[in-house]
């Protein structure tokens, strides 16, 4: 059973268009964008669902779903979708919402991503096997390296990885980018999930008030009904 929340979806709907000039109200369902997702078999919800689910509101699971953090940005969905919808600035959009809010990721998918940001904010630019290094010491997990270490070393013989990994010119600007960029996203959400609280509150005394108001006007009219009919008796 789907429960359709207006609300919610109406909510990331218009954050989405402001943020990514991307509407989800667009999508049609012809499941394209999962056809040709190099990493949808990874996923928990595949591309097209995670749409469905922003179109009927079901935002919560798809925060902190796997599939927004697995993404490796490629593009092919949003090259393929046939309504132009930008689904990879959603993906990216989305990310930066649910790390801004703490959302409760799989460890190893927050190990990922953190070794890679770090990585990235540190050199200006992604010495793969610096990351994948840093990535296997967070998950504490040798059996995990030694699947990929059949794969890494004829890549670091033919010259595809780096051993030692490269500081670029302006690494210390993208770091700057990337923690400034964090922050104003994690002030954003913290004032947003305050303005939203506040608004709930504000409903609910309204509530209340109409409540108590409806009872008293309730009360008035017994009472001057009984008055009436003392009077009339
Ligand atoms: S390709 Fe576009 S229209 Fe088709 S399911 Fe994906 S987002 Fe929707
Ligand atoms: S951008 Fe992400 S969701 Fe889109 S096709 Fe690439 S990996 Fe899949």
């Amino acid at each position: 059973l789907i429960r359709y929340d207006a609300q919610q979806a109406a909510f990331y709907r218009e954050k989405l268009v402001k943020r990514v000039q991307a509407d989800v109200r667009d999508c049609y369902q012809c499941g394209n964008c999962s056809a040709g997702c190099p990493a949808a078999f990874t996923y928990d919800y595949t591309p097209n669902q995670i749409m469905r689910m922003l179109q009927v509101g079901l935002v919560d699971k798809v925060l902190d779903s796997t599939a927004i953090q697995l993404c490796v940005q490629c593009l092919t969905c949003s090259a393929r979708c046939p309504r132009n919808i930008d689904i990879a600035g959603i993906f990216e959009d989305l990310k930066t919402i649910a790390t801004a809010q703490q959302r409760d990721v799989p460890e190893h998918v927050k190990t990922f991503n953190k070794a890679f940001m770090d990585a990235v904010a540190r050199y200006g630019q992604l010495p793969e096997l610096y990351m994948m290094a840093m990535f296997y010491l967070g998950t504490m997990n040798p059996r995990m390296a030694m699947g990929d270490v059949g794969l890494a070393v004829p890549m670091i013989t033919k010259g595809k990885m780096k051993i030692l990994p490269r500081r670029v010119k302006g690494a210390a600007e993208v770091s700057r980018i990337y923690k400034k960029s964090m922050q104003k996203a994690r002030d954003y959400e913290r004032a947003e999930a305050v303005s939203r609280q506040q608004a709930a509150e504000g409903a609910r005394a309204a509530a209340r008030l109409a409540a108590a108001t409806k009872h008293d006007a309730g009360a008035l009219a017994a009472a001057l009904a009984k008055g009436g009919s003392e009077v009339d008796g």
